[in-house]
């Protein structure tokens, strides 16, 4: 790869907005990072990430050009990967977003508190999205196929932490739901999590793209949904804060988003 570059795959306009932070409801630009630090089983991007045409390299100068592009269609831009804050130049990207009245999200799967502490107290965040990758550390390790739980689990509550305290940041929690893995009681234990934090969005993802998947897959989508909505009548602290996608259309229509 040449010097001062980076590998980006922009998608422009293909999410839908989920959170009121995006007040226009204009879609929302993919900006996503070639690298990951977990290898999460319900995921593809090991898959997609091999095929680097995917993944064109950038300068500064030309994401800046790009972003001029972009906002003629909406200056709301979710900065995800892979792992976005791998991404050396994550900050400057998002400036630049900054700079020319973008909103930022982050998604990212939390492993790395000390750049999303130093995007927040620059200004750089206005919706956290964090990713809890199972109930306990030893199977968010397992699910992240990674062996140190620090990442997966310390660093994620510290990520969590932050932007529950920052001002002016939205966040959302994701977890995703496996078939044989997810229960009344996963939900109860998230709810338990998320109890100190009454301002953060529990999202949960029903998982999809089985077919690239060996044997993992999501639950049936009636069943999940009644899942979702018995969690809130037990705990109605987290109505109005909680909502389900049940599979991949809910990333790209706003219609088929579950809200509780
Ligand atoms: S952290 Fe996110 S992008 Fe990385 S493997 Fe896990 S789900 Fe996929």
């Amino acid at each position: 790869m040449s010097e001062n570059t980076f590998r980006l795959r922009i998608l422009p306009a293909y999410f839908t907005s989920t959170v009121e932070e995006f007040k226009d409801e204009k879609p929302v630009h993919f900006v996503g990072y070639a690298k990951c630090n977990f290898n999460c089983d319900f995921c593809i991007f090991g898959q997609r990430s091999k095929h680097l045409e995917l993944y064109p390299e950038y300068t500064l100068e030309q994401f800046e050009k790009k972003v001029w592009k972009l906002l003629t269609v909406s200056k709301n831009f979710k900065i995800v990967g892979g792992e976005p804050t791998l991404n050396p130049y994550v900050k400057d990207l998002a400036r630049i977003i900054r700079l020319y009245g973008g909103k930022i999200y982050l998604d990212t799967n939390g492993s790395r508190p000390r750049i999303i502490k130093e995007m927040i107290e620059e200004g750089l965040v206005d919706v956290l999205g964090l990713s809890l990758k199972g109930l306990t550390p030893q199977q968010a390790a397992d699910t992240a196929s990674i062996t140190n739980t620090k990442l997966c689990w310390d660093n994620l509550f510290e990520s969590l932490e932050l932007g529950s305290k920052a001002e002016n940041v939205r966040v959302l929690l994701t977890y995703v739901a496996c078939e044989g893995q997810f229960t009344d009681e996963s939900l109860d234990t998230l709810g338990d999590f998320l109890a100190p934090y009454p301002d953060v969005i529990l999202k949960i993802n029903n998982c999809y793209n089985e077919e690239y998947l060996d044997g993992i897959k999501g639950l049936d989508k009636s069943e999940i949904y009644d899942m979702v909505k018995r969690f809130v009548e037990r705990r109605p602290e987290y109505k109005g804060r909680t909502m389900l996608f049940k599979d991949h259309d809910s990333c790209v229509d706003k219609t088929q988003i579950a809200r509780f």
